[in-house]
């Protein structure tokens, strides 16, 4: 065995340590769990051995399944997949039932071996199902450790049995948090909610599992629901008190999901049905709906990208094979909004920052953000004042660029302006070393342009954050035409030590991200603009699985910023430019002073307090509103396509040049759709042939703005999909 080790002592305690090799967390793969089921054969054959403790060697219990195995299921199933899926699901039924049932007369529930779950550190997902199986649950007390059953973040819902024993053990109201939102806490709170046993000092763990061990009475290892006449806190659904949770269930999960994520429902209706039927007969049905769930395209898409491709990338799948550029000392010039942010995330990190200004006023303002945030985190108890003394400490705001004098890199974020830039780009580059590699944060200008003001242009690099940088977790890295190798590890390294994800991609305009926004949103105005009503075009979104509709978009990121980027588009595309009707309702909507939620005025008007009160009727009134609106699919195929065709042209440019971050990259950059997997996701789930008609109807009828990229074609005549077949043959 490899994974769990069992072994005996001298008082008949035996001790199940998980410890899978060469992983500084364990995760749950199905070796492990035959090797879990061998051990627990063990244990019940032996007369000698009175029960045991199940626990781990790694400072944490378990991370959760490995999503990577879990990914491979449905391929490697055969012939019938869901079949396949099924038996194996059923298969952890019945190994966590053995262990809840330990070997005790069925009947008389005399007779059982105490198994005792010790916790030393963090137990998530399988890592916490397992422990809801054992008889008693004692955690360590180790404030940084979170447990909980965070499936539903990556379009799951707990399948090895946690759904049906929390939903027992809690009642589905208390248990909704914890389900439907992957709700993870520290030990004490989990003691608190119900869910764990007891919490003891880290040293004390194993006496007391042990303790607990010798001491249980039959009584003590009989579930509850394996009791006669249970009744489930706050009801089953046919009680009053259950009936109005699940009411309020159903709500809750539509107005969050808009109904496009299977796992949030299919959750919702395995604890519906689990509560009205035996415990045994729960586990079927939470199993036919784990199944059903990893047959649905959305589910495997969504582990694709939010699990093993953004890990992947997270890890450097892309980065060029040269050692070790992680970021000691860093130069950030401009201390506006972005510099501000990168100045705090790097800071945090532990990286020493130098944050320039052309004022000091301008670069102690910039630091405060720092303060700010820091500030915030001590109200909510996450951080210590040591700590913000620690963070603080790394950042020296200043005016004087000789104080960049020995940084290994440096972020320009000064103002969108190729002069401003080509300054301070000289200014640097005259004091940092001859190895340092510089970047810019530009949204909109050519990397390739910018570095001909760099002295060294092959160390010159785009690295682009997104607003607000403390909370968005994409940063796009941009290769200039001369950028090196170098400058890409450097800049990978960085994004990996602030633990954000990196896509890498070429210098084309916009880059990639914005690329694919902007015409998202013009597609909604031009909706508007033709007399669509706003709520539609918007609730159109919603109901695709955006966060926020375009016209909202507009409004969060405001129409002056609109208007600015269209008139540098328009200078540099001169006759090419194709947004001439959006730009009549930006232009208009900023001569208005509607800049958005900045103003309190935009698409929507806004109270004092800045809070959205509703669509502005000026916008209908001086755009009209068409008697009969569009069917709902067409205002979505509109919107979907003008953002995937442009990630399709990106990748058939080569702009991008790895699907899985175009993906990622949209659901981290944007909010595309998650339950897709991403723009190719989506299209893989659609079929290109499917694409293929969407397009040449939308072009037949609103221009060639809809033309199907070539690519598209090609792979609707030979079938093929961007992550099967096309993957396959670039691997
Ligand atoms: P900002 O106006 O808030 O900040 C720019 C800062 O640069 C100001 O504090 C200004 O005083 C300072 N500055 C100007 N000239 C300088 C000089 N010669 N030396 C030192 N400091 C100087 O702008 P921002 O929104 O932070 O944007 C900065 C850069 O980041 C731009 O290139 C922008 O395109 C890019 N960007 C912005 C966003 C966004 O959402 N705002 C997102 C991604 C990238």
């Amino acid at each position: 065995m490899t994974e769990f080790h069992y072994s005996v002592d001298a008082d008949g305690v035996a001790t199940i340590t998980w410890d899978v090799p060469g992983k500084s967390m364990n995760v749950m793969s199905f070796d492990g769990l035959r090797e879990l089921d061998t051990c627990i054969d063990k244990l019940l054959a032996d007369p000698a051995v009175k029960g045991a403790i199940i626990t781990s060697a790694k400072p944490d219990f378990a991370g959760g399944m490995d999503l990577n195995v879990l990914a491979e299921l449905r391929d490697t199933a055969g012939d019938n997949p869901a079949q396949g899926i099924f038996d194996g699901i059923m298969e952890t039924h019945r190994l966590f039932r053995k262990i809840e049932r330990a070997g005790m007369d069925p009947k008389t529930h005399k007779g059982g071996k105490p198994i005792v779950a010790a916790l030393p550190g963090t137990a998530m997902g399988i890592g916490l199902e397992l422990p809801l199986a054992c008889h008693r649950i004692i955690a360590a007390d180790n404030p940084k450790a979170r447990i909980g059953l965070p499936e539903i973040m990556v379009g799951l819902f707990p399948g090895g049995g946690g759904t049906i024993r929390l939903a027992y053990k809690l009642g589905a109201m208390a248990a909704a948090p914890y389900l439907l939102e992957g709700k993870a806490q520290e030990p004490k709170k989990m003691k608190a909610a119900g869910i764990i046993d007891e919490v003891v000092a880290p040293d004390d763990l194993l006496a007391r599992a042990k303790e607990w061990v010798l001491g249980a009475k039959d009584s003590d290892l009989v579930k509850p629901w394996d009791t006669k006449g249970y009744k489930v806190p706050g009801g089953a659904p046919y009680h009053p008190a259950g009936y109005m949770t699940f009411v309020g269930a159903s709500v809750m999960v539509h107005s969050k999901t808009w109904g496009v994520y299977p796992a949030a429902k299919a959750l919702l209706s395995a604890v519906y049905e689990g509560l009205q039927v035996p415990f045994d007969t729960a586990l079927k049905i939470e199993a036919r709906y784990f199944t059903n769930l990893l047959m649905n395209p959305s589910s495997g898409a969504m582990v694709r990208s939010l699990f093993v491709n953004k890990q992947a990338l997270e890890k450097g799948a892309n980065r060029p094979d040269v050692p070790d550029e992680r970021v000691s000392k860093l130069g950030v010039l401009g201390a506006g909004m972005m510099g501000a942010g990168i100045a705090y995330v790097s800071a945090n990190a532990g990286i020493e920052v130098v944050l320039i200004d052309a004022t000091q006023e301008a670069a102690d303002k910039g630091k405060s953000y720092s303060t700010e945030i820091l500030d915030k985190g001590i109200k909510r108890g996450k951080v210590t004042e040591d700590r913000k003394a620690d963070v603080l400490g790394r950042i020296n705001a200043t005016t004087d660029y000789s104080a960049l004098e020995g940084c290994d890199l440096v972020i320009e974020a000064v103002f969108e302006d190729p002069s401003v830039k080509a300054e301070v780009t000289a200014k640097a580059e005259a004091v940092i070393p001859e190895t340092a590699i510089f970047a810019s944060n530009t949204s909109t200008l050519p990397i390739t342009e910018l570095a001909k003001a760099s002295d060294r242009p092959e160390q010159f690099i785009g690295i682009h954050f997104f607003s607000p940088v403390d909370k968005m977790m994409l940063v796009e890295i941009i290769k200039g035409k001369e950028t090196g190798t170098r400058a890409v590890a450097k800049a990978l390294d960085y994004v990996r030590q602030i633990r954000k994800t990196p896509i890498v991609v070429n210098d084309e305009r916009f880059f990639y991200a914005n690329r694919c926004i902007i015409p998202y949103v013009n597609e909604g105005m031009r909706l508007a603009k033709e007399g669509v009503a706003p709520a539609l075009v918007d609730n159109a979104a919603r109901l695709l699985g955006f966060p926020v509709g375009p016209l909202q978009l507009v409004d969060e990121t405001s129409l002056d910023l609109g208007a600015k980027i269209a008139r540098a588009t328009k200078a540099a595309m001169g006759d090419a430019y194709p947004d001439e009707a959006v730009d009549e309702v930006v232009f208009w909507m900023v001569e208005q002073g509607r800049l958005g939620r900045k103003s309190k005025a935009g698409f929507f008007d806004y109270d004092d307090s800045g809070k959205r009160l509703g669509y502005w009727p000026g916008l209908t009134e001086r755009f009209g509103r068409l008697d009969e609106q569009p069917e709902l699919t067409e205002v979505q195929h509109r919107l979907m396509m003008a953002q995937v065709l442009e990630a399709v042209r990106a990748y058939e440019s080569g702009v991008l040049e790895d699907i899985r971050e175009g993906d990622v990259g949209a659901i981290l950059g944007w909010g595309f759709a998650p339950w897709s997997g991403g723009p190719f996701g989506w299209l893989d789930i659609i079929g290109a042939a499917r694409a293929v008609e969407i397009c040449d109807d939308l072009e037949a009828r609103f221009g060639p703005r809809f033309k199907a990229p070539q690519l598209l074609r090609d792979m609707a005549a030979k079938g093929e999909t961007f992550y099967g077949s096309k993957a396959k043959a670039a691997a």
